[in-house]
This record gives structure tokens, C-alpha cells and sequence, in this order.
């Protein structure tokens, strides 16, 4: 497989014809070649989707969604392979990455009717012959940065809402995933999208494409989905030119559990929002608080699902839980292990890397449940990004609540409980930005998804969504 940039409607090479090596993490082979563009490449995108967009954004808010829609029916035509491409590249088990590719759907079927509905608004006047309306226009070219772990839904998130708006767009998708977006961009073009309203820049080297994304003035607004630490470089580079910017960036879910819930239901949704994708997900659980006086019932129950999960390659039958991603996250997980351990944690199940058969090409490590955890530990504080369940026990709501917003990141969190009176209380206390009360999967695209804190700022998803594209305008007229 060779993937070129995707530029002006047409596929070309990178400038100087460099490419670069995708990897399966699963057993280290090459599953194909990606266009290595530079700077140059990525001004040819912008100066693209610069031409496009006057037209682009003079169409109707129908026929941008009829577009939309045609991606929709061929993404659903194509779904396997798409699933397939994106199980080789990062290792997410084929049945997870169908329902990837279904997630990412919903976006694009949502924002195909939304693009309809760009609703400005009438104000009265101050003074008898005057009004005012309130106008919404695109907000003009749109650079869009994503990550490897969601490779299809979170490109989908940023493009659908941008195109849907008037928006042209250059995608930089993570260096580990081009295939999965270069598959989607042929799904663009077969289309029909016009030439230069998407265009794809892949690359070894972030920081030469980021720059021009952010030199660059007729790029107005950049939407990115990734690490906090990423995320403040690109805020602080915004500010040269006062860019719009949102940032979907990390967290460190906390996930409680009260007595009064149903303990065997929370251990599996528990064992769901931990360990989907492998633990590598912004929602996914990062820290279990467990009432003290369910604790023995819920670890139980907990382990027992753990246990059972299936770890191999995405592609093999029957793989619940693939590789992580690099070497980098792997020796990641193993040092909030030892460091969860020499701090007296307990394993309660996992705890070390896999290395039998022909998992031991791959990056697989256990899926891993600790008891006994503290605050002063690493993984109680840092993003793990790996399948690792830290458990901790609590006695009071005053104290959880205290204890699951003592963190930098708000993100996602959880809630397990049947009181009505504590959901309310708790859902409007938690320093979260989504909230899953007995739901282990809180995130669909009609609603806003997006953190608090240093999770992020701005909203993906909804009406709210659409709201990052657009541009409030105030037209005042004497009559
Ligand atoms: P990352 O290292 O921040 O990379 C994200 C994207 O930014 C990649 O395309 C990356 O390119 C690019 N990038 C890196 N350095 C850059 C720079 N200096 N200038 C411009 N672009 C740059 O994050 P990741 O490891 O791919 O993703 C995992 C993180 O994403 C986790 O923290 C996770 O929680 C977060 N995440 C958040 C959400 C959300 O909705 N809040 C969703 C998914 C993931 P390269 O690949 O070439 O490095």
C-alpha cells in the first residue's frame, strides 16, 4: 500500500518524492508507505483549500450535506476495509474498529442535516426604524490535526462539521495512521467533493507542517485532537495571529462507584470504558473509586471480566484488546506498573508485558488490574494510555467528589449510582466535560464532546460543534 498527498483533488508525491514506513504494532511488519510531506506540501494544501473556498462556502447548506451524504453511503460501503486498513496500522481489533468507522459515520450523517440548519437570528432594535440580525458565515480554511488512536472518527469529527459549514480544510492525520485517512480522502473523492475543499498532508515531521498551519493568515481557524502537551504549544502559537483554536486534548477519568448501583453491571461497564482500544483513549478510565463496603464484591467481579479479555493482533479472530501503539507506550505502561508496585500496590491480575508466541513481535502487555493504589503514584496522576485499572477505595460523596476533581485534566468521568439526588448533585460538581452516569459511553456525535481544564477547549459534536466553524456577524440597518 502507497499513499501520495492528497492536494488541489489530485494524489501526488511528497516534494522530493520522500516517503516513510507504516508499521503493523502488532508484529512489527510494514504495512505500507505514506507521502512524507514538508512545508512545501503543506502550503501547496493551504493555497488549495484557499482557492476552494469561496465557491465552497457560496453552495447551500443542502447541497454541502449532499455531499456528505455520499460520503456517508460509500464510508458504509467501504466500512471493512476501512476497519481492516486501520486494525493493520495501529493494532485496534477489527470488530472495534468496525464500530470505529460506524462512530465516525454518525458524524457525517449528523452534520450532512446540520448544514441545513446554520440559523442566524432577529434582535430588536434600539430605535424604531432600526434592525438588527445576526448573521453566520464559515469561518474560511481549516487546518485539522488528529491522532492515531481514533484514526477515522476523530478526522470525521473536525471535517464533517468544517465542510458542513462552509469550511474548506488540510488534514495532518498522525504519522502512525496516513492509511486509514488516505482511505478516506479516496472516499472524498469519489465523492465528487470539488477540488482543493479537502486536502490531506501526511508527514513524518509535525512540527515543519504545524508552522505553516499557523504562519500562514488565511488559515483561520485550527481544530486538533491530542496530547495537553501538544495542545498548549499549538495554543500558545495561535496567539501570534489570534487563530481560533480547539483542542481536544488528554485525561484521567475517574470512575466511582456507590453502593446503591449495580455492582455487576459497573464491573462491566468498568472493564468496557477501561480497556476499549486497549486503555489507549482520552475517556478511558484512568481511576477506580469503589464505596469501601462494595470494594471485595466490585474488584471480584471486576477481575474476573478482565481475566477473560483476549489479547492479540487486530486482525486474529476473536482479539479483544491489541497491541499499544509504540515501544514508547509500552515501556510507559511498565513504568506506572513499577512505580504503582514499589509504592505497595497490589496486581490483582496482568502486570507484565506478553511475550509469548507471536505476541512477543508486538507490543502487548496484560491487561492489568492494581489494588491498593495511593495518590503519590504516577499512574494516579498521569495518563497511562494503556491497559492498566488502578483501584482505590472511598468512604463518603463529599470525599470522592474531592478526590476525582484533584486533577489537572476534566475530561470524561463516571458515575455509578441509583440515586437520583446524588446524579444531579455529582454531575454538576464533577469538573468534567462528559459525564457517563451508569453509561460507560457517554460520547455521540448529536452531543458536545470536549474537556475542562487542561482537557481542552471548544466542543466537538452537535449543533455546538458546528458552532467552531462558523463566524457571529451583527448587521445593524436603518429602514
Ligand atoms: P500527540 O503526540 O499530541 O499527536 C497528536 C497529533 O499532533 C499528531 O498528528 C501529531 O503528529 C501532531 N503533532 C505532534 N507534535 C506536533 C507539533 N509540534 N505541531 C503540530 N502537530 C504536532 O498525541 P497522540 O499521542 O497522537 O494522541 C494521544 C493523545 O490524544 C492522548 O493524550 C489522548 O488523550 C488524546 N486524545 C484526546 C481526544 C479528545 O477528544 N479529547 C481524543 C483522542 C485522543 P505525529 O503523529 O507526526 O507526531
Amino acid at each position: 500500500m502507497e499513499k501520495g498527498l492528497y492536494i488541489g483533488g489530485e494524489w501526488r508525491p511528497a516534494e522530493g518524492g520522500r516517503t516513510f514506513a507504516v508499521t503493523n504494532p502488532a508484529d512489527g511488519s510494514v504495512v505500507g508507505h505514506a507521502a512524507d510531506g514538508g512545508a512545501a506540501d503543506a502550503q501547496a494544501a493551504v493555497d488549495a483549500a484557499a482557492a476552494a473556498f469561496p465557491a465552497w462556502s457560496d453552495l447551500t447548506g443542502r447541497e454541502r450535506g449532499a455531499y456528505l451524504t455520499k460520503v456517508w453511503n460509500l464510508m458504509k460501503a467501504k466500512r471493512d476495509d476501512l476497519a481492516r486498513i486501520m486494525s493493520l496500522e495501529m493494532g485496534k481489533p477489527f470488530g472495534e474498529a468496525k464500530g470505529e468507522i460506524a462512530y465516525a459515520m454518525e458524524f457525517v450523517a449528523w452534520y450532512a442535516e446540520e448544514a441545513k440548519r446554520v440559523y442566524g437570528e432577529t434582535i430588536p432594535g434600539t430605535f424604531a426604524n432600526q434592525r438588527v440580525l445576526v448573521l453566520k458565515r464559515p469561518v474560511g480554511v481549516v487546518a485539522a490535526i488528529t491522532p492515531w488512536n481514533f484514526p477515522c472518527a476523530m478526522v470525521t469529527r473536525k471535517v464533517a462539521p468544517a465542510l458542513a459549514a462552509g469550511c474548506t480544510v488540510v488534514l495532518k492525520p498522525a504519522e502512525q495512521t496516513p492509511l486509514t485517512a488516505a482511505a478516506l480522502f479516496e472516499i472524498f473523492h469519489e465523492a465528487g467533493i470539488p477540488a482543493g475543499v479537502v486536502n490531506l498532508v501526511t508527514t513524518s515531521n509535525p512540527v515543519a507542517v504545524g508552522d505553516v498551519f499557523m504562519q500562514d493568515r488565511r488559515v483561520r481557524k485550527v481544530g486538533f485532537t491530542g496530547s495537553t502537551e501538544v495542545g498548549k504549544l499549538l495554543a500558545r502559537a495561535s496567539a501570534a495571529q489570534l487563530k481560533r483554536i480547539s483542542l481536544e486534548l488528554g485525561g484521567h477519568a475517574p470512575f466511582i462507584i456507590f453502593p446503591d448501583a449495580d455492582i455487576a453491571k459497573a464491573a462491566k461497564d468498568a472493564a468496557l470504558a477501561k480497556f476499549q482500544n486497549g486503555g489507549q483513549a482520552c475517556v478511558c478510565v484512568n481511576r477506580i473509586y469503589v464505596h469501601e463496603s462494595v470494594a471485595e464484591e466490585f474488584t471480584a467481579a471486576f477481575v474476573a471480566r478482565v481475566q477473560k479479555l483476549k489479547v492479540g493482533p487486530g486482525l486474529a479472530e476473536g482479539t479483544m484488546v491489541g497491541p499499544l501503539v509504540e515501544q514508547a507506550a509500552l515501556e510507559k505502561v511498565e513504568a506506572h506498573v513499577a512505580d504503582a508496585v514499589a509504592q505497595g500496590a497490589a496486581v490483582l491480575c496482568g502486570g507484565r508485558r506478553l511475550e509469548e508466541g507471536e505476541l512477543g513481535q508486538g507490543f502487548f502487555y496484560a491487561p492489568t488490574v492494581l489494588g491498593g493504589v495511593t495518590p503519590a503514584m504516577r499512574i494516579h496522576q498521569e495518563e497511562t494510555f494503556g491497559p492498566v485499572a488502578p483501584i482505590l477505595t472511598f468512604t463518603s460523596e463529599d470525599e470522592v467528589l474531592a478526590r476525582a476533581n484533584d486533577t489537572h485534566y476534566g475530561l470524561a468521568a463516571y458515575l455509578y449510582t441509583r440515586d437520583v439526588g446524588r446524579i444531579f448533585r455529582l454531575s454538576e460538581k464533577l469538573e468534567y466535560g462528559l459525564i457517563g452516569v451508569n453509561e460507560p459511553f457517554p460520547g455521540v456525535a448529536q452531543a458536545p464532546f470536549g474537556g475542562m481544564k487542561e482537557s481542552g477547549m471548544g466542543r466537538e459534536g452537535g449543533h455546538y460543534g458546528m458552532d467552531e466553524f462558523l463566524e457571529i456577524k451583527t448587521v445593524a440597518l436603518q429602514i
